[in-house]
């Protein structure tokens, strides 16, 4: 009989498993201790799976959704493959009803994560419980599995009592299971404290090869492109303390710096740069599953091979080479600039724009979140100021970038 894809291994599993590939290598010795904890990872079919924090979910190293969502030819295929978790939201232009259609007769099989943007909610409370009740009408189903507060900017945006009221009461009705935020800027200074609350049980994350690693002007000279930002970033604490109050982590932004994913893009001993940029995420233990954008059978079958897999010394040196290509124009989301800008203007969120539009290939969404982060108002001009581009440390903002996602006003 087969197993739920959501069932945690047991200790036989994961010995069979455990001589399967770097995976298992790396994990042997755990095993064979006398009082190891039997690792919450598995291996069935050509997919891995990974436990997601205290949830005891088992989801699927790679997960799919995303803005747009796949088409259902390959979201299905995507499912037979293996893949088991599906990320959405209300803000994904259709991506919700789009899911529950393909979603008909296969709910089971999988995990559901979707959000809502609480943040301009008259009655936060009542708010968040009609946006989970038109998901679930949307997503045709009863439960949602992990419901998010998308994009949260500060600790309160998921602890005020308005909001965890929400969480009590839809829990209670049997609505959603467990609790999730996404966090796409300064992530050291939000998350740990909801970590620390005991209250959120997921949160997806942007976290990529850029995250990891920085070419500061200064180590460009230096010769220096590899070094340890994900500690300098306190992304590292981020990780850790998700460890330590077990937190299920999912990985966004896996493709940062990419433009559009292409397989055939920068080879490397046999594999290419969208599957070492997926192996230095999962190469987090912290993380649990990473978020791609499967819009191909093409990318379907490249992400797949990146499933399981070590990163090898010749990933490295062209993730290396790739970071210094691409370092000034990807922003980590650390939100330095944004505490120096005097008009306090978003500037994280707005380069995030322009990254839709220009990397990603998504110039309705890119305008539609554009509306959403200035609908306080009109930008105010930035005159001669330059604080932006003094305090981001990796030569990203700037005046003349903050202009240029103006263009997106239409
Ligand atoms: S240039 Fe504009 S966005 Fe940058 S810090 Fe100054 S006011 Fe803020
Ligand atoms: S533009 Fe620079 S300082 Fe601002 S969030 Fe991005 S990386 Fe950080």
């Amino acid at each position: 009989m087969s197993r739920s894809p959501f069932t945690r291994p047991t200790r036989r599993d994961f010995l069979r498993h455990s001589a399967l590939g770097a995976l298992g290598a790396g994990l042997a010795g755990q095993v064979l201790g006398q009082d190891a904890p039997v690792p919450r990872i598995e291996k069935r079919g050509e997919m891995v799976y990974r436990r997601l924090g205290k949830t005891e979910l088992m989801v699927s190293e790679l997960a799919i959704g995303g803005s747009p969502s796949p088409e259902p030819a390959i979201f299905l295929e995507a499912l037979d493959r293996g893949m088991n978790l599906v990320d959405t939201s209300a803000g994904y232009g259709g991506g919700e009803e789009r899911i529950g259609e393909v979603l008909q007769g296969r709910r089971d099989q999988v995990i559901i994560s979707t959000k809502c943007h609480p943040y301009r909610m008259e009655d936060v409370t009542a708010g968040i419980i009609a946006a989970c009740e038109t998901a679930l009408g949307k997503l045709r189903t009863d439960r949602i599995d992990v419901w998010c507060i998308h994009g949260v900017g500060g600790p309160e945006w998921f602890l005020r009592d308005d909001i965890q009221a929400a969480y009590d009461q839809l829990k209670q009705q049997g609505k959603i299971r467990f609790a999730g935020v996404s966090c796409h800027q300064d992530p050291a200074r939000v998350l740990p404290p909801l970590f620390e609350s005991g209250r959120l049980d997921v949160a997806l994350l942007a976290l990529n090869v850029f995250s990891g690693n920085t070419v500061r002007p200064e180590d460009v000279k230096a010769g220096k492109v590899y070094d340890n930002w994900l500690a300098d970033s306190g992304l590292q604490g981020v990780l850790d303390s998700a460890k330590q109050h077990d937190v299920g982590l999912v990985a966004m932004k896996t493709m940062a710096g990419g433009a559009l994913q292409r397989p055939d893009a920068y080879q490397a001993d046999g594999s290419t740069l969208a599957q070492a940029k997926l192996k230095w995420v999962l190469s987090q233990d912290a993380v649990a599953a990473a978020l791609s954008e499967v819009l191909s059978y093409a990318i379907l079958e490249d992400n797949l091979g990146a499933v399981g897999k070590t990163l090898t010394a010749e990933e490295q040196a062209l993730l290396r080479e790739h970071v210094r290509e691409r370092s000034a124009s990807v922003c980590r989301m650390c939100g330095a600039c944004q505490r120096a800008c005097p008009a306090k203007l978003p500037i994280p969120d707005l380069l995030r724009c322009i990254t839709y539009r220009d990397e990603h290939g998504k110039p309705t969404y890119a305008r539609q979140v554009y509306r959403e982060v200035t609908a306080a108002g009109p930008l105010p001009d930035c005159g001669h100021c330059t604080a932006c581009a003094q305090a981001c440390p990796h030569g990203v903002a700037g005046r003349e970038r903050i202009r240029a996602t103006r263009e997106l006003r239409a």
